[in-house]
């Protein structure tokens, strides 16, 4: 049975990262009907932030990433919060100091500083050197006995080739590298080695797909599953995760949070496509935005690529987009997008002042939007200086050297006029010969009469868009 999990640390938002990661797991759990585990990875409480659990919940909720088994309530492998767990580890480290798999370490924080500090002056890497491996039976007993403090290392071996499913065979000698890790802190506290091991074997987990930044860890993990005499899962690691200009995403790029995403109008599906078309897995790259049942069909782990994943910014847009026009599509959707506008909409006119806002009923905001498709990205957009016109009457000063007489003039061939496109052009055409006006300067003075514009969307669109009774109160409007 396939059994994944995702295990983010709460350390503040989702960001596409991680976002990249979940998505992965998912998409593989899903593909071979497994189980997809969210697990909480608290155990470094200097680095929590409160209420990144619940945020990190809502945000793969809002990609539409719902965990088969985790924090929220679902699942008989739990708890699925690590800081609930600590018996486990405890437990777990007392097996391995028993089988001598790890060791009593009773250094002192001095201690360690002058390791540090003589490795800085001699250039060498600083790592432990392991002293208290070698400490006798009856030396432990005593310290224990005083009541020294104490953490537990793990006795790093030398390490064993293994076959990651994405990088192919991998062995890095971490004993030569490092000296041995701590694993459970003098406070009692597990360090992410011992805590990832523990759980991954207790929840059953048949695939780690992590970020290649842990592939140094990796080695380590096998040892410690070796000690314990488990087996343990397979691992694929995921190359990384580029901005577009080849520099590391970086934590701190606050815009590349899922909720600041989430809150700039990006839908969940131009999220997934937008990640995923980073990266590899498919067979080949589509172009179009995908839903979540088919990019499930067609994901294959054996075609993820090592070469890193530049994210397509500039497809951003595309993808939500074609995310708007999907929701239009739907009638339950079409429903909540209309909401949305209507909620955008009273809240800019909160906002501006001195304007009169009107109140399009949903009938309009349709054929609106499908208008407006093609010159937005985000339904933000709907209220941008260039479309607001649409949901706002022009202010008094937009309106100001409107000649009156020519427009009352176009205003009664309009009145009796159709308001379909070539016959609205057809009207237009033909007045600007009769009253000897030049088309392009009617035009414009339609085009402020209805939006108080100087430039912007084609007057003739305008006037469908509006229809006959809109466009005509606007242009009265304009002359008073
Ligand atoms: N807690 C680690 C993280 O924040 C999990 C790494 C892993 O998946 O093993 O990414």
């Amino acid at each position: 049975k396939v059994r994944v999990r995702f295990a983010p640390s709460p350390t503040g938002f989702l960001h596409l990262g991680g976002l990249r990661t979940a998505l992965y797991n998912y998409l593989f759990a899903k593909s071979k009907n497994g189980v997809f585990i969210l697990r909480i990875e608290d155990t470094d409480q200097t680095r929590l932030v409160p209420g990144a659990t619940q945020q990190l919940v809502d945000d793969l909720e809002y990609v539409g990433i719902i965990p088969d088994e985790g924090p929220n309530g679902r699942g008989d492998h739990g708890p699925y919060v690590q800081s609930e767990r600590l018996h486990f580890y405890r437990e777990a480290a007392e097996k391995l100091i028993e089988s001598q798999s790890a060791y009593y370490c009773f250094c002192t924080e001095t201690r360690l500083e002058l390791l540090r500090k003589d490795a800085i002056r001699h250039r060498r890497v600083p790592k432990y050197d392991n002293r208290c491996r070698h400490l006798s039976p009856k030396a432990v007993r005593e310290k224990i006995l005083a009541g020294s403090s104490k953490c537990v290392r793990f006795k790093l071996i030398p390490s064993e080739p293994y076959v990651d499913l994405i990088y192919g065979t991998i062995n890095h000698e971490v004993h030569e590298i490092e000296g041995d890790p701590v694993i459970l802190k003098a406070d009692g506290w597990p360090t992410y080695h011992l805590a990832n091991v523990v759980d991954d074997h207790r929840m059953e987990i048949s695939h780690v797909i992590r970020g290649v930044e842990w592939i140094q860890s990796t080695n380590k993990h096998l040892m410690i599953y070796k000690a314990f005499g488990y087996s343990p899962p397979n691992f694929a690691h995921l190359p990384l995760l580029l901005n577009p200009d080849g520099s590391k995403l970086s934590k701190r790029q606050g815009d590349l949070t899922i909720r600041t995403l989430r809150e700039r109008g990006i839908y969940p599906l131009a999220l997934a496509n937008f990640v995923l078309q980073a990266g590899s897995g498919f067979d080949s790259k589509s172009e179009g935005l995908q839903p979540m049942d088919q990019l499930v069909s067609k994901f294959q782990l054996s075609k993820v690529s090592t070469n890193s994943c530049r994210l397509p910014f500039d497809r951003l847009p595309d993808f939500n987009r074609a995310d708007i026009e999907q929701q239009l599509r739907s009638p339950v959707d079409r429903q909540k997008l209309i909401s949305r506008v209507q909620h955008l909409v009273s809240k800019s006119a909160n906002q501006i002042r001195d304007v009169e806002a009107v109140h399009p009923d949903d009938a309009f905001i349709v054929k609106t939007l499908e208008w407006c498709l093609p010159r937005i990205s985000t339904l933000e957009d709907l209220v941008a200086d260039d479309l607001k016109f649409l949901w706002f009457m022009p202010s008094a000063s937009s309106l100001e050297n409107i000649s009156a007489g020519s427009l009352r003039a176009v205003e009664e061939k309009l009145e009796v006029c159709e308001f379909e496109r070539p016959l609205l052009v057809k009207e237009l055409k033909q007045f600007s010969a009769e009253a000897n006006v030049p088309f392009k300067k009617l035009m414009h003075m339609l085009r402020k009469a209805l939006s108080g514009l100087e430039t912007g969307p084609g007057v003739v669109d305008m006037l469908v868009i509006f229809g006959k009774d809109v466009s005509l109160s606007r242009l009265r409007r304009a002359r008073r």
